[in-house]
């Protein structure tokens, strides 16, 4: 499953955003497949076009595509050398696809910040360089057990290992993320075994007042946030995670209501599963029957024998052809059948690139 890992300093609003993910959390009867854990909270991807197929088909079960969050507790000032719960937290923070920092952009005397004062850039390059600190010990580890074996046995590829683990090394001496490093695109293939953290994209979520959710763009602190996600090759979502823990308890329409109330186009949570969608080139398609609706997550550039193996990997394995249309087609003429006579429905081959909005009935030996 994809997964975000949630950091930030204390009292930035973590807890009160990770309450609302969970209060949101799937039903574990309709998600059998999905790890649930105390300190994971799965939701729904929202998909207006899985809402239509699911008006149109009548299915027994709808399912969304899921998208997981991780609290990674433990990230304070010295992390990475063994404070607080040290590396516990680094072991969770691996496994995560993308990783949210929750920055605070509210002003309030009653909430103590750690730092003494709110200072989002401050606080950024706080936990940033602790994410740093972490890929210089993982570097340097692998480093010292690779330096040997390129010196002993004169191996190509280790030698080759080597100069980019030392051209990442100097970039996290200089303080510099790992993805500031120019790599081909093998060497980004390599750097992946690593897991190293600052190779991850990083969503900043700015935490702001109820008063400033609805115009976010003048909040000054957002406004700094925004331009140091420009400058660093990263998004910045705002939130009001307040606001979103009390979404979260309001059934749907109680939640529509309160929203247009609050001038809210899109609850925040929301935004931060389409941001994270677009930063990992992730993309949907679709498969409708009168027994199930279902959307489905793939990465954009899968060919239609991968996707198939989304669902199960004997498709893959059996994969014959896609009987495939537009999600726009069914939406305007409404049914299957509609859509063979109007000649939209296209027979595809094991080279098809899936593209997103695509619903798919997959044809395979079993
Ligand atoms: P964590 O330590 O990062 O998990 O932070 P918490 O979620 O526990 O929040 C710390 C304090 O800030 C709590 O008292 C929250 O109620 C408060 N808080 C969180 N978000 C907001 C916000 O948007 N505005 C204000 N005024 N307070 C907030």
């Amino acid at each position: 499953a994809l997964t975000a890992g949630i950091v930030g300093l204390p009292n930035v609003g973590k807890s009160t955003l990770f309450n609302a993910i969970t209060k949101s959390q799937v039903e574990a009867a309709n998600y059998p497949f999905a790890t649930i854990s105390p300190n994971v909270g799965v939701v729904e991807v929202p998909d207006a076009r899985l809402d239509r197929l699911s008006a149109l088909f009548h299915p027994k079960k709808t399912i969304h595509a899921t998208f997981e969050f991780t609290d990674i507790a433990g990230l304070v000032k010295g992390a990475s050398k063994g404070e607080g719960l040290g590396n516990q937290f680094l072991s969770n923070i691996r496994l995560t696809d993308a990783i949210c920092h929750v920055v605070r952009c509210f002003d309030d005397s009653d909430i103590t910040h750690v730092e003494g004062s709110v200072d989002p850039i401050r606080d950024i390059e706080i936990i940033n360089l602790e994410l740093i600190m972490a890929d210089l010990q993982t570097v340097e580890n692998r480093l010292g057990k690779i330096e040997r074996k390129a010196m002993t046995n004169k191996d190509k590829e280790a030698m080759a290992e080597v100069e980019l683990l030392r051209r990442v090394k100097e970039a996290l001496e200089g303080e510099k993320p790992a993805q500031s490093v120019e790599m081909d695109k093998e060497e980004r293939l390599q750097m992946k075994n690593y897991n190293l953290l600052t190779m991850k994209p990083m969503i900043y979520i700015a935490n702001m007042s109820e008063e400033e959710i609805a115009a976010p763009q003048d909040n000054a602190y957002f406004k700094l946030v925004k331009e140091y996600a420009a400058a660093h090759n990263s998004e910045v979502v705002p939130i009001c995670a307040k606001v979103e823990e009390e979404l979260s308890s309001l059934s749907k329409e109680e939640k529509d209501a309160f929203m247009q109330e609050m001038e809210m186009g899109e609850s925040g949570l929301d935004q931060v599963i389409k941001t994270a969608y677009r930063i990992l080139d992730l993309c949907t398609f679709l498969t409708a029957g009168e027994d199930e609706c279902r959307a489905w997550t793939f990465r954009k550039g899968m060919s239609a024998p991968q996707c198939a193996g989304v669902i199960h990997t004997d498709f893959q394995k059996g994969f014959i052809r896609a009987e495939t249309y537009r999600f726009e087609d069914i939406d305007e003429l409404e049914n299957e059948h509609a859509i063979k006579e109007a000649g939209r429905l296209r027979l595809e081959g094991k080279d098809y690139i899936v593209q997103d909005g695509d619903v798919l009935h997959f044809r395979f030996n079993v």
